[in-house]
C-alpha cells in the first residue's frame, strides 16, 4: 500500500526489470512473404536500433516484438502502405 500512488496511473518504478522496458512505434510494411505475410521494418522506441518482424497474423494491426539489440518490448503498430 502506497498512499502517495494514485490509482489507476502507470507508474514506472525502479523495480522494473530492464526486460520490461516498453515502447510503441509505427512500423513499415516493406513486403509481402507469400504475398500474404507481412514483413515489417521498425524501430526499437528504447535504442532506435532497425529490425525487421513478420506478422503472422495478416489481420493483425499491431503486435508486441521484442528488439533484438536492447530486448526491449515494443507495440509495433502495422502501418498499411496506401
Ligand atoms: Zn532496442
Amino acid at each position: 500500500m502506497n498512499p502517495q500512488a494514485p490509482s489507476g496511473s502507470w507508474i514506472r518504478t525502479d523495480h522494473m526489470d530492464a526486460a520490461e522496458r516498453e515502447g510503441e512505434v509505427t512500423g513499415e510494411v516493406i513486403k509481402m512473404i507469400h504475398g500474404e505475410l507481412p514483413a515489417v521494418r521498425w524501430a526499437c522506441a528504447i535504442c532506435g536500433e532497425d529490425n525487421c518482424s513478420i506478422f503472422f497474423e495478416p489481420e493483425a494491426n499491431q503486435r508486441t516484438l521484442e528488439c533484438e539489440v536492447c530486448g526491449a518490448s515494443n507495440v509495433v503498430h502495422k502501418e498499411h502502405d496506401a
